[in-house]
């Protein structure tokens, strides 16, 4: 239906965040901004021309169909194609993740995964050969055996080492998660995107963990920045929300075709929501990110802690190359306890820390990732997930909490 709506996407006037019918090019606040500080970029993001009486971020549009006399053409149609509100929450995430980029396309999804499979379906078919982490987010696998469904052949290599690189001969897409999740192993997003291109492959990054203010794949050679605005892009713990960045006019014509044919859609009140989160993402992740670094240094001096890891730790497996390509590390530390008693023992005891799943909320979340079953990782491991809190209140109680737990 709106196929013809794809270069409306950044054509928002001032007017309550509808598209100017007449397809007029609104000045751009938020590339305005395009120079600025991540802090200012972020409070900009995606705002509309300021217009007198209009509120700054107009509210949700909740619409299933618009107002279309005559010939049906976009940019706004039918609800499953296009809403105002998130084309401006795309333009907001698309000047995040490639600054002064114009020519690349933002999509919003209703998850994460509903983004991820966008972009695996709608590129691969069958014979296609498409290569995954075999340590990535845990519906990684679910994804595999559906594309094996479809007589696509997978292939997997862990994030550490670069070792996609041996995998790719052949390969129409490689999917990259870094750092991975739950194990925040990195690779080399450039050295392993000029491989892939030298093969003739697209290259998709997973960027949940880093958020666009931690990493910005497309600049580093990436064809699609992917990820899940459930976590720390959003950071409420409140919505799930999914993007697709790309710069590949083709390649996003497709990926938005499955937006429309499966109708994974975000409702507007997330969408309004998730832009109204991003105004305080640089504050999030800068807090969050120098809080969790405070935890690693106090759980690294622990005997019972092993496996320790945080891209952001001097020493980290990950840090030469994460120092490279990252310009925050994230909100998450890894480490395994002794045992599954003591972890949970661990969990049990602390107060400012609950046990529940997910990551990058302004409240601090901690789980034992093995109670799932589907990560190969220690029965004793943890991954935590460091929130706004006071760094010396969490990291005294991440102690406590230690101690509380031993035997
Ligand atoms: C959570 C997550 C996803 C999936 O996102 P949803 O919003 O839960 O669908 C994908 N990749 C990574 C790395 C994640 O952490």
């Amino acid at each position: 239906m709106s196929e013809s709506a794809t270069g409306d996407a950044h054509r928002v006037t001032g007017d309550a965040g509808r598209a100017d019918a007449a397809g007029r090019v609104a000045r751009d606040v938020g590339q305005a901004a395009a120079g600025a500080g991540d802090g200012t970029r972020a409070v900009r993001a995606g705002l509309p021309e300021p217009a007198k009486y209009e509120p700054t971020l107009p509210g949700p549009v909740f619409a299933a169909h618009y107002h279309l006399p005559g010939e049906p053409t976009g940019p706004y149609t039918y609800g499953r194609d296009e809403n105002p509100t998130w084309t401006l929450l795309e333009r907001a995430v698309g000047e995040l993740e490639a600054p002064g980029q114009d020519a690349v396309e933002t999509l919003v999804f209703a998850s994460g995964m509903a983004a991820t499979s966008a972009v695996l379906f709608s590129q691969l078919r069958a014979g296609d050969v498409c290569v995954l982490p075999d340590d990535g987010y845990q519906a990684l696998p679910l994804v595999r055996a559906q594309l094996e469904a479809y007589g696509i052949e997978v292939r997997t290599a862990p994030t550490r080492d670069d070792a996609q690189l041996d995998v790719l001969d052949g390969a129409k897409l490689l999917w990259i998660e870094t750092p991975s999740n739950p194990g925040l192993d990195v690779c080399d997003i450039r050295r392993l995107a000029e491989a892939a291109h030298a093969r003739g492959a697209l290259v998709a990054v997973d960027n949940t963990l880093a958020t666009p203010l931690g990493q910005r794949p497309l600049e580093l050679g990436a064809d699609f920045a992917v990820a899940s605005g459930t976590k720390q892009l959003t950071g409420h713990g409140d919505i799930l929300l999914g993007y697709v960045v790309g710069r590949n006019p083709e390649a996003m014509a497709a990926v938005r075709r499955w937006r429309k044919i499966v109708g994974a859609i975000p409702g507007p009140m997330e969408a309004w929501l998730a832009h109204r989160s991003i105004a305080t993402l640089q504050m999030r992740v800068d807090r969050q990110s120098a809080t969790a670094l405070a935890v690693a240094e106090a759980l690294r001096e622990r005997p019972e802690v092993t496996g320790l890891r945080y891209p952001g730790l001097p020493g980290d497996p990950a840090h030469k190359i994460a120092a490279q390509q990252m310009r925050r590390y994230g909100c998450v530390v890894s480490f395994t306890l002794p045992t599954r008693a003591r972890a949970d023992r661990f969990l049990d005891a602390l107060r400012l820390v609950d046990d529940a799943t997910s990551f990058g909320g302004v409240r601090s979340t901690a789980e034992r990732r093995g109670r799932w079953g589907g990560d190969a990782v220690p029965e004793g491991f943890i991954r935590l997930s460091v929130g706004a809190e006071d760094p010396e209140d969490l990291v005294a109680d991440v102690l406590r909490a230690l101690e509380a737990s031993a035997a």
